[in-house]
């Protein structure tokens, strides 16, 4: 049995979110741990986090979008972006 297409943008939206707040835990241990330790390199790797946080909410956003139920201009629902 396939997975229906409403439980597989649940479950792409969830991946999505786990990877926001991981990555928002990383930034943020490091962007600290960067600063008390006045290490370049581990705020960096802060900074570098905190990117990942951007992209995956990018990716977040249009999952939401694309899950849209159809309505009267978009028939076939969102999930083709168009
Ligand atoms: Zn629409």
């Amino acid at each position: 049995m396939t997975p229906s297409p409403r439980a597989d943008a649940r479950s792409g939206q969830r991946i999505a979110l786990a990877g926001i707040i991981a990555s928002g835990c990383l930034a943020a241990l490091n962007l600290t741990v960067g600063v008390m330790s006045r290490s370049t390199s581990v705020f960096a790797t802060g900074v570098e986090f905190a990117g990942d946080v951007l992209a995956s909410t990018v990716v977040f956003l249009g999952m939401v979008a694309a899950a849209r139920p159809a309505d009267d201009d978009h028939p076939y629902g969102h999930g083709r972006g168009r």
